[in-house]
């Protein structure tokens, strides 16, 4: 009973904490604008499974990408005896979920299995973060927090590992010892188990005991501890890509204000039926409350992997921009000012914006709108169609571009074209030519 009731005050406390993180997040997501209705729900359930399951645009860096796709589905399996965990904690009871009979084995099985082989990679990923210098992570925005932010949650990961192997082989060795059955099958616990042989009932107890309070207190830490490190990605990845811009990379979303103001310039008779419209405040993205839900679920989820910045030709020939870094402000550019303007509304100013405190025009107009970022991107995160807003905040209310930008903007305003040309001398190469007027025969 005291250890159920231990486990209750745990659990409160892990999931009042979780919920004040939450709130913390959706009180953020208000503030942002809309980006797409969201539709298709068979194709996004596609691409999904192929993405976020499947894991196959991970698996592009083949070696890395099957030691991360272990990690991922590892998590899957192993969720499973987290959540049996919990409903023994609070019940009491041992194993509930063995009723399940053939498919509890099956889970209890894998689970041991991907707890080793998850392990396995992690200590991969520790030795390639600490002993090799990857150039992918690095970059201006690679901070020394960054570094410790990843090994802190891949150490946790490991220990989370190891107090399950423990757990788990702890638990066979106690059934060996004292002839009970045992629920489930256990392949990488079996043979660990041959390691306490010597030990007595009582002490494999306790270290079964200790194991399981360690794991448990670990996920309930580690799912604490996510949302305020770059691994949130472990829970927003999924929800990311199935929210996946479904349209080709290329096309670029139209401004609805844009969009209507060119309607009532063709149709005046329509002007009337938009009177009742309330003016638009912001043409693009200047700062946090601009930017739209999308953008932002794209910052929380992005893993800081590098990948996009790895394949960016502006990055590449030394220019500033890195995409990565453009998620990492975004995220960071809500996490300072959207607390003032939760508590003190869209008036609230604290004096930056993310434009040039953050991301500077340099960075913007480097773009080339390759989209070899978005396509890279293990969780279909979009980075240019931020960065064409953010552009079309500078040049539609600040007449600010790169001055050949602006002459061919001026050359559309007054000839029509991107030339310096008078739309009446627009045919003139076509003078000196013998041009057949005759129709031909049959037309
Ligand atoms: S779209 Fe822009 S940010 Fe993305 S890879 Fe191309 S140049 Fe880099
Ligand atoms: S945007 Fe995507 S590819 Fe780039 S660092 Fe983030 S998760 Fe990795």
């Amino acid at each position: 009973m005291v250890r159920q009731l231990l486990f209750s005050f745990a659990l409160l406390v892990t999931l009042g904490f979780f919920a004040f993180t939450s709130l913390r997040i959706v009180r953020f997501f208000r503030l942002t604008q809309p980006a797409f209705r969201v539709t298709d729900f068979g194709k996004r359930c596609q691409v999904m499974l192929k993405v976020a399951i499947g894991q196959t645009k991970i698996f592009r860096q083949p070696v890395t990408g099957f030691f991360h796709a272990l990690v991922f589905w590892g998590f899957c399996v192993i969720a499973f005896g987290s959540i049996e965990m919990v409903i023994d904690g609070i019940s009491g009871a041992d194993k509930s979920l063995q009723v399940l009979g053939p498919f509890y084995t099956l889970i209890t099985a894998s689970g041991d299995i991907f707890a080793l082989l998850v392990a396995i990679s992690i200590l991969l990923f520790l030795f390639r973060r600490i002993f090799l210098h990857v150039r992918r992570f690095e970059g201006i925005e690679m901070k020394p927090v960054s570094h410790h932010d990843a090994r802190i949650a891949l150490t946790l990961i490991l220990l989370l590992m190891v107090s399950l192997l423990g757990m788990n082989s702890g638990t066979v060795a106690l059934q060996r010892t004292t002839g009970r059955e045992l629920a489930g099958t256990y392949p990488v616990s079996n043979f660990l188990a041959g390691l306490l042989g010597d030990w007595e009932p009582s002490a494999l107890g306790a270290f079964t005991e200790t194991c399981w309070w360690t794991h448990i207190l670990l996920i309930f830490l580690f799912a604490n501890i996510l949302p305020y490190s770059k691994h949130f990605h472990v829970f927003m990845s999924v929800p990311n890509v199935f929210l996946s811009r479904l349209e080709p990379l290329g096309k670029l979303a139209n401004m609805d204000s844009i969009t209507r103001e060119v309607k009532m310039m063709l149709d005046p008779a329509a002007a009337a039926a938009f009177t009742g419209d309330a003016p638009v405040s912001r043409f693009g993205v200047k700062d946090a409350e601009d930017i739209s839900w999308k953008n932002y679920l794209d910052s929380l989820s992005c893993t800081e992997c590098g990948r996009c910045t790895s394949v960016c030709p502006a990055n590449l020939t030394g220019k500033r921009l890195s995409p990565r870094k453009i998620m990492m402000d975004v995220r960071a550019r809500m996490k300072k000012k959207g607390p003032g303007l939760v508590r003190e509304g869209a008036s609230f100013s604290d004096g930056m914006a993310l434009i040039r405190d953050y991301i500077s025009e340099e960075e913007i107009w480097a773009c080339t709108t390759c989209n070899a970022c978005a396509k890279e991107c293990p969780i279909n995160i979009n980075h240019p169609s931020l960065i064409v807003d953010l552009r079309r905040y500078l040049v539609m209310e600040e007449a600010s571009a790169p001055g050949g930008i602006k002459g061919v903007f001026n050359n559309i305003e007054n000839d029509g074209a991107p030339w310096q040309y008078s739309p009446e001398d627009r045919l003139l190469w076509a003078r000196d030519l013998e041009m057949n007027t005759h129709q031909p025969a049959g037309i």
